[in-house]
């Protein structure tokens, strides 16, 4: 039995349903689950583990809905720097093709890192190719080490260019060693409990890399085996085209053609999704992992993001791969949400002065849509808010900053507004990954030169 005290926060935010922020507070949680939020003076008043944080600012930590770790190997790469996405990939698949299994593992403490620095406690990642012997072990076993929550989602990639598919023949599988891999992870690794710190996802790449049989094969053994399935889903109109081509439909009702709708069901991107689509995820329950940096550095649209949540479809953030952000900053990455939403609705006409029933999104909006809205995407109860009962996961912002300078009369809307910062404390499951600023499970400058050395081996082949 362990316990956790946290004290005097300028202010807690807890995103639960009466959205409550706490001036003054703090939580009391036991063996990595939260007991008590509230109030100091309502607090016991010790615990094995006291901190105390006065001037910061505490918030749930962020839940991160789509990701590819390896690709922190692959940031920036002068080729693929101004591409489009099928060029981009054209240009990284031989690169990554070159990763061993050390480079995954490493690549996914590079990753969190990152993330648990910018106040990330849940990831999920996506890996769809196993070149050289890799497997999601390799990345699995860097997460648990780490201490971040891992939502390991076992990609696959089966339609080379061979048979009309994008990806070069050498980084594909076969089918069914792809579904049996799959089954294999589900068996290891899948922990459906609350608090659980591995679960596995199925997630075959896109529809313009694996061919719909075996959407149809990990849509059924995702179902048989209650884990969750996940996709990239109408990021392109090239996509768009492909899918029309080739499967006679446009991604969404190709979607439902594999039975690839429900609420187990979330997609990353979702960019070229007309009204009539919104009101599909909607009824099915689907959610949506909106990556504003990745849509924004590819330049492939705008996703509806006010449309998808006046329709009631759960939107989570993600940072998505590092080749195509190039940061894992998830306090960032709200901001970008933010402020892309906003452009969106000034593109499409809407005037904060004419029309009451339509508003901006605001800061706390893109905070619960970090929180809430991934925990819900991912199909998690047990994290996105601090209330009793949930898991102890959360970061605290230090305000007594240049960053914050002058906005501290809302010290929330600060941590969105302001330019992102370092997460001072970082906590999952009431263990700390962050603490002071530094990584407690690492050394963030070792980690750096291995990572570079790593990174120019790939690029020089
Ligand atoms: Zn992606």
């Amino acid at each position: 039995m362990s316990t956790l005290l946290i004290k005097n926060a300028t202010v807690l935010v807890t995103m639960d349903e009466t959205q409550r922020e706490v001036a003054d507070g703090g939580l009391f949680a036991r063996d990595g689950f939260i007991e008590q939020v509230g109030s100091t003076n309502e607090l016991p008043e010790t615990a094995d583990d006291v901190l105390d944080l006065h001037g910061h600012l505490v918030l749930p930590g962020l839940v991160n809905t789509h990701h590819h770790f390896y690709q922190t190997l692959t940031r920036a790469i002068p080729a693929a720097q101004d591409a489009n996405l099928f060029n981009w990939l054209k240009t990284l698949y031989p690169i990554w093709g070159r990763m061993t299994p050390e480079d995954i593992h490493l690549s996914t403490q590079t990753a969190l890192a990152e993330l648990a620095l910018s106040g990330c406690t849940t990831a999920s990642d996506h890996l769809y190719l196993f070149p050289n012997g890799s497997l999601l072990d390799d990345e699995i076993s860097a997460a648990q080490d780490f201490g971040v929550r891992l939502q390991a989602s076992r990609g696959s990639m089966s339609l080379g260019e061979s048979k009309g598919g994008l990806p070069p023949d050498s980084v594909v599988d076969s089918e069914d060693n792809i579904l049996k891999d799959s089954q294999r992870l589900i068996q290891k690794y899948h922990d459906a409990r609350p608090g659980a710190f591995v679960q596995i996802v199925i997630a075959p790449c896109s529809p313009f890399s694996v061919s719909g049989e075996l959407m149809k094969q990990s849509a059924k053994l995702a179902r048989e085996s209650r884990v969750h399935l996940h996709t990239h889903l109408a990021e392109t109109e090239d996509e768009e085209s492909f899918c029309k081509q080739k499967f006679g439909y446009r991604p969404v009702a190709y979607m439902e053609s594999v039975d690839w709708v429900g609420q187990d069901v979330w997609f990353a991107h979702a960019v070229h999704i007309n009204a009539e689509e919104v009101g599909r995820f909607a009824k099915y329950g689907c959610g949506v992992a909106h990556c504003p940096s990745s849509n924004m550095r590819l330049a492939l649209g705008i996703a509806p993001v006010m449309d998808y949540l006046r329709a009631g479809v759960k939107v989570g953030l993600g940072v998505d791969g590092s080749a195509s952000n190039d940061s894992s900053h998830m306090l960032a990455e709200v901001r970008q949400a933010m402020l892309l939403s906003r452009l969106r609705e000034g593109i499409t006409g809407f005037s904060l002065s004419d029309d009451a029933s339509r508003k901006l999104m605001t800061a706390r909006e893109a905070l619960r849509l970090a929180t809430q809205g991934g925990a819900a995407v991912l199909g998690r109860s047990d994290i996105g808010s601090l209330e009793p009962g949930k898991c102890a996961d959360f970061f605290a912002l230090n305000l007594e900053r240049l960053e914050t300078a002058g906005a501290l009369h809302d010290p929330v809307a600060a941590a969105v507004f302001c330019q992102p910062m370092r997460a001072d404390h970082t906590v999952v499951g009431g263990r700390f990954v962050v603490r002071d600023g530094q990584l407690v499970t690492m050394d963030e400058h070792a980690l750096v030169e291995k990572h570079n050395r790593a990174a120019k081996r790939l690029l020089e082949g």
